[in-house]
């Protein structure tokens, strides 16, 4: 990095090529006021106070727009400059309310500095009579302009930053405004209310609603998606009623989405938290104490032997994973373990081991934005990973090309150079394609493939069935969109791989992300900075559950429960007898509940009810079992039908870890008392082991189940609450002086050499008839979470998003009698599900799209069971329906 001296007020400093006045000034500890310039964002010059004299240079340049040179002398504090920051501060603050003590910004007010430090103590203007009205109308943050001094920021971030553009100045001179496109309620505007133009606001105009000074901060980890942003939890009285995003951190750098930054404080502390453990007596829930419902729990679980399984909650922290996986394991003696990871990632883990090794994201988060391409591949960014939808587009605004592959016209698709819609459930189709054109026009690292890859030449052979005329007739992508995405692809280097769902929810989940492995091999991009493949995780803790062993075949660390010298280990470390045998996988439970093989069932932080596919053959095998333990911070859909309820922690009230999905433990602290008598879920958990007289359950702090994870888990042996002080660290980190690892496969693959695998397409498993003429495919909103059992307790993502729709395309609509808003009934082999319509272009002809956030209208009735034969993922991402308007069934076919 290139180093420049320059003397400012007669010091001399040192700067950074490239670097501007102020931001030189500024690393030398020199204040020069300002307000609208933001390290964020782009130089602006236009409060004009940050002017400064520049010997050899005419005028009072602002400090904010100009370079800072090798041996350039600037004044900051001259008579003139002073006289001209005076002049720009007395007419901002003649245009300002001065009713400073009752600001919710005061004390936090940047105008209120600047005055202060330019000495500005009388109004030698006469104050401003316009009065405009307030907007209130987004339910988490008031606009008031009168306090706005038009600096801009808020219009840059939203352009800038987000690439929103919900704002802009409007009209000239005193007449100047922010407003939205039709100066309308920015309720109506395309505003994401993720808070940023709030956060960077320097004045009271823009204020989160109800805002209170917390009396202490609590640094911890968002619970919400597998990004895992850095926050801190603002603390009054013992509750949480702030959220900010940590600007050191490294994962967001402050950014957060609307869930992180607005959704947390009422759902932590809302009415409807369990607060007691509950008996199930005759039908109806009695409020029970911890002792009679854990020796219940205890005296039933121990009575099924190889009937019992466990579901534990990629919600919970890697400790509490542990806890429960080590009490299926040494206490029930069944690996009957597993977690919701087999509804979205199981093809990512057994995917990615096939091919290198390891089931994980090979980058790190903040590689993306050096990327000189990016593939994302069936991810919708921008609703279910935010943060990392900012990386992209920050990659997008330095040059990156954005090729983006999915059946729906997504936000992404604004930002991208080539969208490639394929058909749902193509995309094998369509990445061999790709692969296809790169062999056959040399564009494939021939060197990387030789000395890093195996199994070439049958991977090779595999691609003669995807020639072009194949390949557009399956994916409906035409063929030269096709070429172009595979020269631009294996042309720009580094490239990288992103995907979600839309790639692992398939019955053909598994193919989809070896194709992504294949196409990331033959190019080369692996193992080096912004290239890889990088499967972005569902929920917070996901990526850790999985670590944790919370799966029915490997115990923590992806060591094998069949191993006999792994078994050993553990029987030794946890002093019990292990079953060698692999246990159940999450979709076999509930299989075998039905058939009442499995007749007993601990479920922790999860709601099968409303997640599973199928989810009234769901209900049946719920109802067959004999014993029924659910664990959770509220009275879920699934919780409803349990024998015993055992009221559990938030993240907020308990200390552990979360792994995001770049592999990063971070901590998780507590910030406030658990509501009641809920109790955290590894005391709960240790609590039944104690109870069926187990040893090894007696711990007294998460950081001590840390260090026991540490002590059997080679990736995690590096890990302890000490180092994590500092932030997070990426595993493997295998030793206490181990830095951690940002890149996988950087000098050879994990299983050594990377391996091609040869493909075939697979249809899914049930396409569009004449009884059932739509496909339906499952996604998720940015203001909802899961099966929403935190997020629809948070009034304000109610009023931005408050129940489901059925986008459906207007083609289909108008054939269908449908109208915007109509309520409709969608039927599928399985089920009926009423919602109200949604007619948009987004949604392709044939295909309609709804989330699974909403008990009232519960899309996972609708959803194909049907399973990947590797992962055992069902197809949530296709099926076959009906659609009808509700009440009369309505004309015509789509
Ligand atoms: S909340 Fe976000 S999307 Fe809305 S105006 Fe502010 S920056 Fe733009
Ligand atoms: S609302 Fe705030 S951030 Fe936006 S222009 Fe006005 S003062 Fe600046
Ligand atoms: S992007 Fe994910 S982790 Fe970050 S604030 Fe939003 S929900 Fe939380």
């Amino acid at each position: 990095m290139e180093k420049i001296t320059l003397t400012i007020n007669g010091q001399e400093v040192e700067a950074r090529k490239g670097m501007t006045v102020l931001e030189a000034a500024e690393a030398a500890g020199i204040y020069i006021p300002t307000l609208c310039s933001d390290p964020d964002l782009e130089p602006y010059g236009a409060c004009r106070l940050c002017v400064v004299e520049i010997e050899r240079m005419r005028g009072l340049p602002t400090a904010c727009t100009t370079q800072a040179t090798d041996g350039m002398v600037v004044h900051t504090e001259t008579p003139a400059v002073n006289q001209v920051r005076c002049f720009a501060a007395e007419l901002l603050i003649a245009d300002h309310p001065s009713d400073c003590l009752t600001c919710p910004q005061n004390q936090r007010c940047e105008l209120q500095k600047v005055a202060a430090y330019l000495g500005i103590t009388h109004q030698p203007f006469g104050k401003t009579t316009r009065v405009l009205p307030v907007d209130t109308s987004n339910p988490f943050f008031d606009r008031d302009l009168n306090y706005c001094i038009l600096c801009s920021k808020c219009v840059r971030v939203c352009d800038e930053i987000l690439g929103v553009g919900a704002i802009d100045l409007i009209f000239r001179g005193y007449s100047s405004k922010v407003a939205t496109f039709d100066d309308g309620p920015i309720i109506n505007s395309n505003c994401v209310s993720c808070g940023e133009c709030v956060v960077h606001c320097p004045v009271g105009a823009l204020i989160p609603k109800g805002a209170m000074q917390p009396t202490r901060e609590v640094e911890t980890t968002c619970p919400y998606c597998g990004v895992g942003c850095q926050i801190y939890l603002g603390v009054r009285n013992n509750q949480v009623i702030s959220v900010r995003g940590k600007r050191e951190g490294t994962v967001n750098k402050g950014s957060l989405c609307v869930k992180g930054r607005f959704g947390i404080p009422e759902f932590v502390h809302h009415p409807d938290r369990l607060t007691v453990p509950l008996i199930k007596r005759d039908g109806k829930f009695t409020e029970a104490t911890w002792d009679e419902a854990l020796d219940l729990v205890a005296s039933k679980l121990g009575n099924y032997k190889d009937q019992i399984a466990v579901i534990s909650s990629a919600k919970c922290t890697n400790e509490e994973n542990y806890v429960i996986q080590k009490f299926a394991r040494a206490v029930l003696t069944t690996n009957n373990v597993d977690h919701c990871a087999r509804l979205c990632h199981a093809p990512t883990v057994v995917g990615l081991v096939q091919s290198f090794g390891s089931g994980a994201m090979t980058n790190s988060i903040n590689e993306i934005r050096d990327a000189a391409c990016i593939l994302a591949v069936g991810t919708n960014t921008t609703s279910a990973h935010p943060v990392i939808g900012l990386e992209i587009k920050k990659a997008v605004n330095k040059g990156a090309k954005l090729i983006v592959a999915n059946p729906r016209e997504i936000d992404l698709c604004r930002f991208a150079d080539m969208w490639l819609q394929q058909r749902p459930g193509t995309d094998v189709a369509l990445l061999m394609g790709m692969m296809r054109v790169i062999v056959d026009e040399g564009l494939l690292d021939q060197t990387f493939i030789e000395e890093r890859c195996e199994n070439f030449d049958a991977f090779k052979e595999s691609l003669g069935k995807f020639d072009l005329d194949s390949v557009e007739q399956i994916t409906g992508v035409p063929r030269d969109k096709v070429v172009e995405a595979a020269r631009v692809y294996a042309t720009n280097c580094p490239a990288t791989i992103l995907y979600a769902m839309g790639i692992t929810q398939h019955s053909h989940g598994t193919d989809n992300v070896i194709a992504t492995a294949n196409l990331a091999m033959l190019t080369g991009n692996m193992g080096k900075p912004s290239t890889g493949v990088n499967p972005l995780r569902g929920q917070n803790n996901v990526q850790g559950a999985c670590d944790m062993g919370a799966l029915p075949n490997v115990y923590p660390g992806y060591q094998a429960v069949a191993n006999p010298v792994l078994k050993e280990k553990f029987e030794d470390a946890w002093r019990c007898s292990l079953s060698p045998t692999p246990g159940l996988t999450l979709t076999e439970m509930f299989e075998a509940a039905y058939q009442k093989q499995v007749k007993a069932l601990y479920i922790v932080g999860e709601n099968p009810m409303l997640s599973d596919a199928d989810a009234n053959h769901i209900r049946e095998a719920l109802d067959h079992l004999e014993f029924l333990v659910v664990q959770d911070v509220f009275l879920t859909e699934t919780a409803r039908l349990a024998d015993v309820v055992l009221p559990a922690a938030t993240f907020a009230e308990t200390d552990g870890t979360f792994t995001n999905t770049e592999r990063r433990i971070q901590r998780v602290r507590k910030a406030v008392a658990p509501p009641g008598d809920s109790r955290t879920d590894w005391w709960i958990t240790c609590q039944i082991a104690q109870r069926m007289r187990s040893k090894g359950f007696d711990f007294s702090h998460p950081s001590e189940i840390m260090d026991e994870i540490a002590s059997l888990t080679p990736s995690y042996g590096g890990i302890s609450y000490g180092r994590l002080k500092e932030g997070g660290l990426q595993w493997p980190c295998p030793t206490e002086e181990h830095p951690g690892t940002p890149i996988l496969h950087t000098t050879q693959f994990t299983r050594g050499k990377g391996k091609f695998i040869p493909l075939e397409y697979k249809p899914p498993m049930e396409l569009a008839d004449d009884d059932y003429p739509l496909i339906l495919t499952t996604e998720r909103s940015l203001y909802h979470f899961h099966t929403g059992t935190m997020t629809r307790k948070v009034r304000g993502l109610n009023i931005l998003r408050g129940g489901e729709l059925v986008q459906i395309n207007p083609k289909d609509a108008s054939a269908l009698g449908i109208a915007d808003g109509d309520e409709v009934k969608v039927t599928s082999r399985r089920g009926q599900v009423v919602a109200k319509a949604k007619v948009t272009e987004v949604s392709p002809v044939g295909v309609i799209a709804m989330t699974f956030h909403f008990a009232e209208s519960p899309t996972n009735q609708l959803t194909n069971p049907a399973l990947d034969p590797v992962a055992k993922i069902p197809e949530f991402k296709v099926c076959a329906v009906r659609v009808e308007k509700n009440g009369k069934p309505a004309g015509g076919s789509a």
